[in-house]
């Protein structure tokens, strides 16, 4: 099976991604499921998996939190979970029955970096981002190493905000995401040549397009 597990909507201020075109051209690249996550909205993840009569494609209702420690993704819940203290967030997900992944641990950007120092973060996470299409090479390897040293899952996500950027980045695994994770027998891979062309359109639609 072949996953995109990061993927934006238009319900996030820095992506204009319909439902519809999110799904037609989730198929085209050849995945079997995606997990849709706003930022701290289910609004896309709702909407798609309403949207998809596939029984064939997985659709996973996800959120993506902004915590005091960097962005966590919750996979598989269906509440809206408050952004803010890292732990709190991490026991929401985990108490709506869902995921709890660390994305983009080591994104160059410092309010996008996670703060793990001190966290037994095998408590309050499942798994790590290792392959995120819009993070370098060296963030990339930096998050594998992070997943490896504290024995947690990896996944791989694109981090769409664009329809050119899904299924940049994939996780790979047999049978069932759940169990694949929770036994850890995931793996990813990916490409970020189209990571610096998705963050400068976000960019631009946040703060210029939706200012109009
Ligand atoms: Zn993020
Ligand atoms: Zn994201």
């Amino acid at each position: 099976m072949e996953y995109d597990l990061h993927i934006h909507t238009h319900h996030s201020s820095c992506s204009i991604l319909k439902a519809s075109t999110l799904l037609k051209i989730a198929k085209r690249v050849g995945l079997n499921g995606i997990a849709v996550a706003d930022h701290n909205s289910i609004k896309g993840g709702v909407e798609v998996s309403k949207l998809n009569k596939d029984k064939d494609f997985e659709v996973i209702p996800s959120i993506e939190v902004n915590t005091d420690r960097g962005h966590v993704l919750g996979l598989y819940v269906n509440k809206d979970v408050k952004p803010g203290d890292f732990f709190e967030v991490s026991e929401e997900i985990r108490r709506q029955g869902g995921i709890a992944v660390m994305a983009h641990p080591f994104r160059m950007i410092p309010k996008l970096r996670s703060d793990l120092n001190g966290v037994d973060v095998k408590k309050y996470l499942d798994a790590v981002e290792c392959y995120n299409a819009r993070t370098s090479y060296f963030g990339n390897r930096a998050a594998v190493k992070f997943a490896e040293k504290n024995k947690l899952a990896k996944t791989g996500g694109s981090d769409s905000h664009f329809s050119f950027e899904i299924g940049r980045s994939r996780t790979i695994f047999e049978g069932d995401l759940t169990n694949a994770i929770k036994n850890r027998k995931t793996r990813v891979k990916g490409s970020n040549v189209t990571g610096l062309a998705g963050s400068v359109l976000s960019f631009f639609t946040k703060r210029v397009l939706r200012r109009w």
